[in-house]
């Protein structure tokens, strides 16, 4: 799937740059790398869709920041596009990049742990005792499980009974090896949590490509969707068109399911215990571990409060915090394509302020979901959102939004060129 000549990666950038947005949105349109003494010592905690992006962009705008990034695995493992692993239709090495790109712009990219933030020491330290000061600390770390909510699930994941593939890896390939060994006539149960989780339409698309699956390989099968909310959370009205027009018979769609516990392959919900030979619990979550143990987490005792203008913390002075970790504007959904709007105003913001000049008072972001619901259909949901001075967040633009008329298969490939282009202005060398 990853397309090497040189000229589909520089038009897959030029695409990234409209799509994705570009310098001209954040106010800093022809600030070229400019070498010189270094500017400042910025430290990124997490390679994925945030931290990967504000790394890239703080060397292409700032040229001379001294940037390190930490994070703990060996390689970046997309969520989009994982729930096409897990309904067959292609494969873990299409969502699998390296961090070489990153390394060869000058990036220093290490493997680790971050497991202290020291706020008025400036300095993070790692697993192995190691410290890296710093004069601003990006942190992306994402999302972490609030296990509590739900009793036994902790233990029934770890011993791989239950599967949640709501981090992309092993657990999108166990969730694939157990469809793949269930035999026809078996249940699958996919259990959604209350809103807000990352990616509002994650959950449907995977019922999609699970009921796509089955109906093909084990049409005897069925499987469940089991959401706490009272509706489909995101494109309502295009999933339940595509699960009735093509999963009917096959996908059962309940509301109000919250699980409370889950015992063996029982899912037990508030009124009734749903048995499954399959069983994947997206849990309940929350900012990444490190966010709270370094006190970060501000709102709900679960997100992150930020300053719009830079992504820093609105109580951690120099740590500027991205992506799904933050609590988020109205209507700012958590995405990866989020998180790379983020990390570059946060880049942005970062290179002024290391220059002692003004940040841009008027940033722009924007959005494009696009969810498979058969293996080659797809539907999106987009939205533009402007900082508002007076109540200090982004709010979105009357008009600019909306979503797919109907599924169609062109949307498939502008789906499957926003992952490339994405993980290209993520991860590709400049
Ligand atoms: C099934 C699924 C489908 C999705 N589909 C889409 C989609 O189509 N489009 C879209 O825009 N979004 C999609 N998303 C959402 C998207 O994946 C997230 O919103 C995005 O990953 C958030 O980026 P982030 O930088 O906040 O966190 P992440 O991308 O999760 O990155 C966090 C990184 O930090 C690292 N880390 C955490 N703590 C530490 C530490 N202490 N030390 C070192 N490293 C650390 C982690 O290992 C991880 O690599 C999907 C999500 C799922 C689950």
């Amino acid at each position: 799937m990853r397309a090497n000549s040189m000229n589909s990666t520089r038009r897959r950038l030029l695409g990234a740059g409209t799509a994705l947005g570009g310098l001209a949105t954040l106010g800093l349109a022809g600030c070229a790398s400019t070498g010189g003494p270094s500017i400042g010592r910025v430290v990124v905690v997490g390679g994925g869709f945030g931290g990967t992006t504000a790394a890239r962009y703080l060397k292409m705008w700032g040229g001379n920041v001294d940037v390190t990034l930490v994070e703990r695995g060996a390689s970046f493992v997309s969520c989009p596009i994982s729930n096409l692993v897990i309904g067959g239709y292609r494969q873990m090495a299409d969502i699998t990049r390296g961090y070489d790109g990153l390394k060869s712009m000058g990036i220093k990219v290490v493997q680790g742990e971050v497991t202290t933030i020291d706020v008025a020491g400036r300095k993070v330290r790692l697993a192995g005792g190691s410290e890296l000061p710093y004069d601003r600390l990006i942190v992306s770390p994402g999302i972490d499980f609030m296990w509590d909510q739900v009793g036994g699930l902790q233990s029934a994941v770890d011993a791989g009974r239950v599967v949640h593939a709501w981090k992309a890896g092993p657990q999108t390939v166990a969730f694939r090896q157990q469809l793949d060994s269930m035999a026809d006539g078996g249940v699958v149960a996919i259990s959604i949590p209350k809103s807000p989780y990352r990616c509002p339409p994650g959950p449907y698309e995977r019922a999609c490509m699970v009921a796509s699956y089955l109906k093909t390989a084990k049409p005897k099968s069925k499987l469940l969707v089991l959401d706490a909310n009272p509706e489909v959370q995101s494109k309502k009205a295009l999933f339940e068109k595509a699960f009735k027009d093509h999963y009917s018979g096959i996908l059962e769609y309940r509301p109000n399911a919250e699980i409370k516990e889950v015992s063996g392959k029982v899912a037990k919900l508030e009124f009734e215990d749903v048995r499954a030979d399959v069983l994947n619990v997206i849990p309940p979550q929350r900012a990444g571990d490190i966010a709270r143990t370094a006190g970060l987490v501000n709102i709900n005792s679960r997100w992150v409060g930020v300053n719009w203008l830079t992504m820093e913390s609105t109580v951690a002075p120099g740590v500027h915090v991205l992506g799904d970790a933050t609590f988020p504007a109205p209507q700012m959904p958590k995405s990866g394509h989020m998180a790379n709007q983020h990390a570059k105003v946060a880049a942005a913001a970062i290179i002024q302020l290391l220059k002692g000049q003004p940040v841009n008072a008027t940033p722009v972001v924007m959005n494009t979901c696009y969810s498979f619901v058969t293996a080659r259909d797809v539907v999106h949901v987009a939205s533009v959102h402007q900082y508002d001075a007076t109540d200090k967040t982004f709010k979105t633009v009357p008009g600019s939004g909306g979503v797919s008329a109907a599924a169609n298969q062109i949307e498939g490939r502008y789906a499957l060129s926003w992952a490339q282009n994405i993980w290209d202005d993520m991860l590709e060398a400049v």
